[in-house]
């Protein structure tokens, strides 16, 4: 499943979004944190493997 980053541009929120191809709209896509649908997609310039956890 494609994971895409995404930037919150009310509270700079930085969360992932998992995404299948047959359900992605960008439309609902929320802050996880605030709920503001303001977000921005993060291209990143590589697949960063980091798995942080907490
Ligand atoms: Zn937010």
């Amino acid at each position: 499943m494609p994971a895409y980053e995404y930037k919150c541009l009310k509270c700079n929120e930085n969360f992932i979004i998992y995404i299948s191809l047959k359900e992605k709209n960008e439309e609902i896509l929320k802050c996880p944190k605030c709920g503001s649908t303001n977000v921005q997609r993060i291209y990143s310039p590589f697949h960063a493997v980091t798995s942080k956890k907490s």
